[in-house]
């Protein structure tokens, strides 16, 4: 062993302990740590002939590295939609890499840590009350996971007509129908080799609504003349947090023949409180879902599941199975998660939401979503008193949606979120909503809290005096 490996080896337990250390100093002290930075390095560094050890390269890191951090894990990091990362979820990451499974089988020498993950789906079916007519997996991100759900839609779609696309290539346009698709489900009809221009866009509902206009769909369905087609739908879009209508379109779904997936990347924690469930009604009709874990689960990138009902999953085979030999047999008793997802080797990434899952409960998440709407109402009410300020859509779950008020400061709208940025105590993204410029703040981390509001409030309110508007 190189003299250097040998000597980390020896030290083990002392590396770990300053890793530690550099750890708490970072989330002991989120609060004061800027949320923009405009610290960088030079990133042409030499590769050293010898190493320098683990304790070296942590000093480094500590002085060049982490300046370069910002407090994207802390309360007021409104951006995106952009979690946070629990205790007990830092606790599951950090094991993942210590224990270091590929996470495969179920049943096989060599490793069962999918037992873990399939438990893991299992928790969050309960969580999310889906049923168990779901399979799921975990992927990197919403957009892997969209990537999945629809890769077995472009398998079915072929399927229809006797066609096996995974083997062939797609021999026929696939019709597929949207709203208010999310741009990472565009980006998978690209990848998937559909075309990023090659779907139809729904009306939305009339008024300030992002989500599908029911009649528009059936009048779109009808166009096709029973062909088939793959619905994208939307629960929780980004700007606005909008819901389509589910039980509305379980209804159509009685009626005419079509793959529904539902992109649930953050709205479908709505279905975690009482309070909010009713917006996904019906969503357990869907053929498959996407939902994000590094977004409203509060654990650390990257994280996300797919749910893929179970009848399909011959399809899903037929689309990611890692040889052509054909799969024989039940292909749940000898389940493997390469031949139903696009990687091959993946870590154990179930285990940060298994620690979540456990270490908070169904009651820890209620709380999460309850407080983050309700700050996002808080906050869109300071907006809504001071007449510098209006909404450009109600707040319906998390998400805050405004701008400067009047038309004439919508040229003002960029270098306002600039400024406000480069203070470095609040984040949150530019956007357009119904071609008017805008600005998102979107509530997810579980520790914003009040206070937090109050100095976002301020920051706000200097900022607009410094532009003097
Ligand atoms: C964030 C988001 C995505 C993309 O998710 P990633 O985790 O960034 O890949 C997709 N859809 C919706 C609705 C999202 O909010």
């Amino acid at each position: 062993m190189n003299a250097i490996l040998q000597h980390d080896l020896n030290d083990l337990e002392n590396i770990l302990n300053q890793a530690k250390h550099q750890s708490l100093d970072f989330l002991n002290d989120l609060e004061n740590i800027p949320t923009s930075t405009n610290n960088t390095i030079d990133p042409t560094r030499h590769l050293d002939e010898e190493g320098l050890g683990s304790l070296a390269a942590l000093k480094e890191f500590k002085e060049r590295l982490a300046p370069l951090m910002v407090a994207s894990p802390g309360p007021r990091y409104l951006g995106f939609v952009t979690g946070g990362s629990t205790p007990a979820s830092i606790v599951g990451d950090w094991l993942a890499s210590v224990y270091d499974q590929n996470t495969q089988a179920i049943k096989a020498q060599g490793g069962v840590s999918a037992l873990i993950e399939f438990e893991t789906i299992n928790l969050l079916l309960q969580l999310l009350d889906l049923p168990k007519s779901f399979l799921g997996g975990f992927v990197t991100g919403a957009t892997m996971s969209n990537f999945t759900c629809l890769g077995v839609a472009r398998q079915w779609f072929g399927a229809q007509s006797g066609k096996d696309f995974a083997k062939t290539g797609i021999t026929e346009t696939i019709n597929i129908l949207t709203a208010t698709p999310h741009s990472s489900s565009i980006k998978t009809l690209a990848m998937l080799g559909i075309g990023s221009n090659n779907y139809t866009t729904i009306k939305t509902i009339e008024g300030n609504r992002e989500a599908v206009d029911i009649d528009d769909l059936e009048k779109n369905i009808q166009n096709l003349n029973g062909k088939p087609f793959i619905l994208i739908s939307s629960a929780g879009t980004v700007n606005t947090a909008d819901f389509d209508d589910f039980i509305a379109i379980s209804k159509l779904k009685e009626k005419y023949h079509f793959w529904w997936h539902i992109d649930a990347a953050f709205g479908g924690f709505a279905s975690v409180s009482e309070k909010f469930k009713h917006l996904v009604n019906g969503w357990e009709g869907a053929d498959s879902i996407t939902i994000d874990c590094h977004k409203w689960l509060n654990v650390p990138y990257e994280s996300a599941f797919y749910l893929i009902k179970e009848k399909h999953v011959h399809l899903q085979i037929e689309t990611f199975q890692n040889s052509n030999a054909p799969y024989l047999g039940n292909p749940l008793e000898n389940f493997n998660y390469l031949n139903v997802l696009p990687e091959n080797s993946r870590r154990l990434r179930a285990l940060p939401v298994w620690f979540s899952l456990i270490a908070y409960g169904k009651e820890g998440f209620a709380d999460i979503i309850e407080k983050s709407t309700a700050l996002a109402l808080h906050f869109a009410n300071e907006l809504i008193e001071d007449d510098r300020f209006e909404l450009l859509a109600p707040i319906r779950l998390n998400n805050v949606c405004f701008t400067l008020k009047g038309d004439h400061n919508q040229d003002k709208v960029s270098q306002f979120l600039s400024l406000l940025n480069d203070k470095g105590k609040v984040f949150m993204t530019p956007t357009v909503y119904q071609n008017r410029k805008g600005i998102r703040a979107s509530f997810v981390n579980w520790r914003t809290s009040e206070t937090d509001i109050k100095i976002i409030i301020e920051e706000l309110k200097e900022t607009i005096l410094d532009l003097e508007i």
